[in-house]
């Protein structure tokens, strides 16, 4: 089958993301979460059948655990005449458009579309995979009367099994569909066009390249483009990039000659660049935050995960929770720097064990440092909020937080190699340039937050010999996340000097 839900709407972003992954998909750079999304999707969906009541499913697999289109179509067309009710992975294909409908509900003169999400909105991309499938069911014959999208409520909180009528929220999208519907014959047309052709097609680079999804081609795409560019700049909207694009303001020397209204971020960025001027250094701006510090003086750092569908009582979907945190800490000046840490058990609800731990660790009234506060501010008030008894200790934690992205922020430091970027993973290798110590990549197994999240959930049922080196490997570059903050904090104090 050449067309599928998933080709379909890759088209309908890009064309080109079509044919690359038809011609050359090796060239593809895919987000690392995206494994753990997919499961996740195929988690949900599996929850989502039960929604209308009873049901039939035709999944079929090949001997080598492929999924069995062929088997699946003919499941499909078996239970359309027996008239089951509801058909989980309706399979059809016409003209080589092929499609699986989560749930087809079988009304009084024709079927219903339920299209499940794991996302707590509808999007259009959402929109034209549902046109898509109508299509291709209208086109085998059947009479479609209301299409819905089944998506997640965020404002269910889980309280024992979970409740998939709480879970999901189902809107008919039947009349929004129309626009995505009336392109959708065109569009499988042109798409098929599109990749019988062997000849690499051209593409400008745009919005399409970030909207709705990162496109994985991108470095392939942009490889002739100067770095860095106009897509570069710090926080610029899509849409902006590309109309300056469009325009011929490429490089940032473009950017620069063009007059082109800039933030303070984008504007240093791009002079630093352009001017090739070294780290800036505002003393008196260091000085003054570092004057707010006090001793014991803390410093924080939280791993969290967060799952669509709720693992505990008294979670929501999506909700961040926290795992894992870092602590370093110096009980005064010129003290010795000290370390403790905390890694919930795997198998089971982690916020109690960690709630508790945070208020032994860490003294009423204590100066605390964390990098971009605002996140381990709000898990620290929703532990507060599901502890009553810790609450007060827990808030005074949060109430005494500081910010060391706060430097970053308000321009103290500023280096070209941060590249725009305030995140920490940015500044430390700008600062610290070759340190072996602070490279993230020299760890073992957790290089980043989402790796961190990917495997502490892998946890469960783990061999034990193995799941003891993933724990020293999560513990490791949390100690890493937190001493790094040390080290900022020590280079703004030598700024000083
Ligand atoms: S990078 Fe942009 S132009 Fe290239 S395939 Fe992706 S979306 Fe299309």
């Amino acid at each position: 089958m050449k067309l599928s839900k998933s080709k379909y709407t890759r088209y309908w972003q890009c064309p080109k993301m079509l044919w690359m992954d038809t011609y050359k998909k090796e060239l593809a750079r895919e987000d690392p979460a995206l494994e753990r999304r997919f499961a996740e999707g195929n988690e949900v969906g599996d929850l989502a059948m039960g929604l209308l009541g009873d049901y039939i499913e035709t999944t079929a697999y090949t001997e080598d655990g492929k999924l069995d289109i062929a088997a699946m179509l003919k499941n499909t067309k078996k239970y359309l005449a027996q008239g089951v009710e509801n058909i989980c992975e309706a399979a059809f294909s016409k003209n080589n458009c092929y499609c699986a409908v989560d749930i087809l509900h079988k009304t009084a003169d024709g079927h219903d579309i339920y299209e499940v999400k794991s996302s707590t909105e509808i999007k259009d991309v959402y929109l034209a995979d549902c046109a898509y499938q109508k299509w291709v069911l209208e086109s085998s014959g059947l009479k479609i009367g209301r299409v819905f999208i089944a998506y997640i409520n965020n404002n269910y909180v889980r309280c024992g099994e979970v409740d998939i009528h709480g879970l999901f929220t189902i809107e008919d999208v039947t009349e929004k569909l129309q626009p995505f519907y009336a392109v959708v014959a065109d569009n499988t047309r042109a798409a098929l066009e599109y990749i019988s052709q062997k000849q690499e097609p051209e593409m400008e680079l745009g919005k399409h390249c970030s909207q709705p999804y990162d496109c994985p081609y991108w470095e392939y795409c942009s490889r002739n483009l100067p770095r860095p560019n106009v897509f570069d700049l710090y926080r610029i909207r899509a849409g902006k990039a590309e109309e300056y694009y469009k325009e011929g303001i490429v490089s940032f020397s473009d950017v620069l000659k063009s007059g082109i209204p800039l933030n303070d971020m984008q504007r240093k960025q791009v002079n630093f660049e352009t001017l090739g001027l070294s780290t800036h250094v505002d003393k008196l701006g260091i000085k003054a935050f570092l004057d707010t510090l006090s001793y014991p003086l803390y410093f924080l750092d939280f791993e969290t995960f967060q799952t669509c569908i709720p693992l505990y009582d008294g979670i929501k979907p999506f909700q961040q929770v926290p795992f894992q945190y870092s602590l370093h800490y110096i009980e005064e000046p010129d003290g010795a720097l000290k370390h403790k840490e905390f890694l919930a058990d795997e198998n089971c609800d982690p916020r109690r064990a960690i709630a508790e731990r945070l208020v032994e660790d860490i003294p009423q009234d204590a100066c605390v440092l964390a990098y971009n506060k605002a996140f381990e501010c709000t898990r620290l008030k929703e532990l507060a909020q599901a502890f009553p008894d810790l609450s007060a200790h827990l808030l005074n934690i949060r109430d005494n937080m500081r910010d060391l992205l706060d430097v970053f922020r308000d321009g103290f430091v500023y280096d070209r190699a941060m590249g725009g970027s305030l995140s920490i993973k940015s500044v430390l290798p700008a600062l610290f340039p070759d340190d072996p110590n602070l490279n993230y990549h020299n760890l073992a197994d957790v290089h980043n937050g989402t790796e961190a999240t990917d495997t502490f959930l892998s946890l469960r049922g783990m061999d034990r010999k193995q799941r003891d080196h993933l724990r020293q490997s999560l513990l490791a570059y949390c100690k890493l996340d937190t001493m790094a903050m040390v080290l900022l904090w020590q280079r703004l104090r030598e700024f000083c000097v």
